[in-house]
């Protein structure tokens, strides 16, 4: 079959593929975004674009036929999963042998269905994970922009104190003062105003309704209205759906030749496709380019790429607790999906934890509160090739998560002291299961920044090719890691977009 020719192609449309293609087709330049999901604009037999959480249907999780939320049990009943049919849902849940890692599937990748939390990292810290980066200059212009860029607001304080769909984030903030604890707002893309709205009843609930990790109806300013709207607007970028990158390799005149595979909505290869080009952009995110990569260099169609690819892949630290609470101090049947804070113990540098207070919106007083902690775990693992199967392997332990649950329990224990309060055990399976700790939100790394790639993301080996997505950052970031992301991706255009590609 013929190869379809493009000056440039981007693998993904999360973060780092949407500021990829925004600034390539800015600067004139065709460009071609193949995304494995689909365009999440049509609408379904109940009126929306997205199934709600409490009610999934097809559209909720990546070719399943049971749902995989990460709060898996409540009471210790299997009440949160449902059956569903297999489709191209919006959630996806990569198993690994002891780590699993949910990510976004659609235009807009992890956009669709993250939490919003829109957190610039502690200048120290950024240092520290990326010294070969000028911190001054991300700090002046490329996280500005970034947060320009994806629309980053903050919850008016006032409405805060007073909203009854935030009094499970005043209850968690109670009890991390009781402790000593400080707490810090978190700024977010959804649209707060469009919030207030909603508790007012004078727009449609989404937030306010329990959605996010299926998707948000309304309120988030999601890639797809961001970034990816303006990429579209320049005329240059077109978009695929459904096409999945199956491998890559290089033609003899040094152009890229991508194998892609076309899915229906059951998930069957209906075509596959050749598609060239001379620049390529990997935004798969942290698992989807690492994967792509090291199959590339261990199968043979990339064999130059350098020895770092595959490697420092780390979860941010991510763990999840809830706390029991006294039947005095109630978290509200009506909660927020946003958060807007986190408790802040980062500085403390016998156990920097950063600790999201997030919300459990089941429609009914249920006495918890829960947390997504960020510890400061300095594990990292690989990634292998099974030359066998073709699979790609991650070699994250049980031991290694072992270490944020020791972190996070260091923290909450001391929170639990303050307040003669106790864990919740019945959330996360049967097993009394305290710390989830075999899923991450925040994978991060396999491609390291100066390691796989020189100083701005060009993946060593090669010219031409380059990384912008999650796989750049070294495992940990201490914060949520989106702003993180589309900030290096927008320095890294900035570069090669004036070196790489003049005439
Ligand atoms: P992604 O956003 O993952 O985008 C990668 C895209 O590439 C996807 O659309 C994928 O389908 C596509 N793709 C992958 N492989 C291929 C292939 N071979 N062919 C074609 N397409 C491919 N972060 C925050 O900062 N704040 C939060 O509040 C927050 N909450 C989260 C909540 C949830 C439930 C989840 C899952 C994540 C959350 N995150 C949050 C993390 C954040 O969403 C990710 O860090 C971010 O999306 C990563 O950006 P990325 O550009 O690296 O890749």
């Amino acid at each position: 079959d013929a190869v379809e020719s493009t000056p440039a192609i981007v693998i993904g449309s999360g973060y780092g593929g949407a500021v990829a293609a925004l600034r390539l087709g800015e600067a004139g330049i065709r460009t071609l975004v193949l995304e494995m999901g689909r365009l999440w604009n049509t609408t379904g037999p109940d009126g929306k674009v997205f199934c709600s959480t409490a009610a999934p249907d097809h559209r909720s999780m990546w070719f399943r036929t049971r749902t995989e939320a990460p709060l898996a049990t409540f009471l210790w009943l299997d009440v949160v999963n449902k059956d569903i049919s297999p489709y191209p849902g919006v959630l996806d849940r990569v198993h690994y042998d002891h780590m699993s890692v949910y990510v976004g599937r659609g235009v807009g990748g992890g956009s669709l269905v993250n939490g919003g939390m829109a957190v610039t990292p502690l200048q120290s810290y950024f240092a520290e994970q990326f010294p070969t980066v000028d911190t001054a200059e991300m700090y002046r212009t490329y996280f500005p922009r970034a947060r320009s860029m994806l629309g980053v607001n903050t919850v008016d304080p006032a409405w805060f104190e007073s909203t009854e769909w935030y009094r499970f984030t005043r209850i968690s903030r109670k009890h991390a003062s009781n402790a000593g604890l400080k707490t810090t707002f978190v700024p977010n893309v959804y649209d707060f105003g469009y919030m207030e709205r909603e508790a007012a009843g004078s727009a449609t609930k989404s937030a306010l309704a329990g959605e996010v990790i299926y998707g948000n109806n309304h309120g988030k300013r999601s890639l797809d209205q961001t970034y990816l709207a303006s990429a579209l607007g320049t005329g240059n970028v077109t978009i695929h759906t459904l096409e999945r990158v199956r491998s890559i390799s290089r033609a003899a005149d040094g152009t890229y030749v991508l194998a892609v595979d076309r899915l229906d909505d059951t998930g069957a290869v209906v075509e596959t496709k050749e598609y060239g080009c001379t620049y390529l952009f990997l935004g798969g995110g942290s698992v989807g380019t690492t994967e792509l990569l090291v199959r590339a260099r261990e199968s043979g169609t990339l064999p130059a790429l350098d020895a770092g690819v595959g490697t420092g892949w780390g979860t941010n630290g991510n763990v999840m607790l809830g706390r029991a609470n006294h039947l005095w101090d109630t978290v509200g049947a009506n909660q927020a999906t946003m958060p807007v804070m986190g408790i802040d113990d980062w500085a403390n540098t016998a156990n920097p934890v950063f600790a999201e207070i997030a919300p459990l919106p089941t429609g009914l007083e249920h006495w918890v509160s829960l947390y997504l902690a960020i510890t400061k775990n300095p594990e990292r693992a690989s990634f292998s090739y099974d030359s066998a199967t073709g699979a790609v392997k991650l070699g994250w332990s049980a031991a290694q998560s072992a270490v944020s649950v020791g972190m996070a329990k260091k923290l909450f224990d001391r929170i639990n002291r303050a307040n003669t309060t106790i864990y919740r055990y019945d959330l996360f399976g049967s097993g009394n299961k305290v710390f989830a700790d075999d899923f991450t939100y925040h994978p991060l790394g396999g491609c390291v920044l100066g390691k796989a790639t020189d100083d701005y993301g060009r993946v060593k080996g090669y010219s031409r090719l380059y990384v912008t997505d999650g796989s750049l950052v070294p495992g940990s970031i201490g914060v949520n890691p989106f702003v993180t992301i589309t900030a290096l991706a927008e320095r890294t255009m900035a570069r090669v977009l004036v070196e790489d590609t003049a005439p």
